[in-house]
């Protein structure tokens, strides 16, 4: 198995500075979304806006072949659609926004769920939860902690609303590589798997449902979505592992 990478500060520094942009971008897509606007726009507008900092490129254009700058999953799409000029968003859809910024030879990778208009309460609900599942993950890291404590903690909040969980899809260590060791499910048992160490910078991301856990890829070969048609919702954040604790870099 490879090895977790471990970040020099020099490079830690440079991930903080790309993952502030990152988080700014998704601010600026959830302020700017609303219904009428294609995906291609918000693409488009998470690339000038990235570009627009001295060194910074989306990370995601060119990876294995992807188009956008941004993923954008619509309803009961749950991970890596493709921005189009066709997909126009409507009135009580949600959509998941992940996005990566590169910046000096480094990966950052968030993402967020948000609504467009007013969707019922269920819907709400199920969002604000994975959310939760989410940072109820992160908080398991720290020094010394296994990365089953993350897995486990996200499992617990998603089971107990009683949430699909999209175990095909995990999150991951990040940073020269988009994708590094180590895997982090988003099911597993504390205590278990690797232990994290000061240096590690993790991307934390639960993939839920509103039916199963099952999932299709479609045929663009890019977007899964859920088999059984519920909804799905993703969030992501890029943390690093500090001595004490930990620090949120994007998302
Ligand atoms: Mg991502
Ligand atoms: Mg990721």
């Amino acid at each position: 198995m490879r090895s977790i990478p471990i970040k020099t500060t020099e490079e830690i520094e440079a991930m903080r500075h790309a993952g502030k942009i990152l988080t700014q971008t998704l601010d600026l897509l959830e302020r700017s979304i609303k219904a009428g606007m294609s995906t291609k726009e918000l693409d488009q507008m998470a690339e000038d806006f990235i570009r627009s900092y001295k060194g910074c490129t989306p990370g995601f254009k060119g990876y294995h072949g992807f188009t956008g700058a941004i993923c954008t999953s619509i309803n009961q799409e749950a991970v890596h659609g493709i921005p189009s000029p066709d997909r126009i968003l409507e009135a009580g859809d949600i959509i998941g926004l992940d996005c990566g910024v590169y910046y000096k030879g480094l990966h950052t990778d968030a993402c967020r769920t948000v609504a467009i208009g007013v969707v019922d309460h269920d819907i709400r609900q199920f969002m604000k939860i994975t959310r939760k599942s989410l940072q109820e993950g992160v908080k398991q890291i720290k020094p010394g902690g296994h990365i089953g404590d993350i897995s486990a903690a996200v499992q617990t909040v998603l089971e107990r609303f009683d949430y699909g969980i999209v175990e095909d899809c995990t999150g991951h260590g990040v940073g020269h590589e988009l994708h590094e060791p180590p895997e982090i499910m988003n099911v597993g048992i504390k205590g278990t798997g690797p232990m994290m160490e000061p240096g590690m910078v993790l991307a934390v991301e639960p993939i839920s449902t509103m039916g199963e856990g099952d999932i299709k890829t479609a045929p663009d070969g890019w977007t899964l979505y859920t088999a059984d048609g519920s909804l799905s919702a993703h969030f992501e954040q890029t943390v690093l592992v500090t001595e004490d604790g930990h620090e949120i870099l994007a998302g």
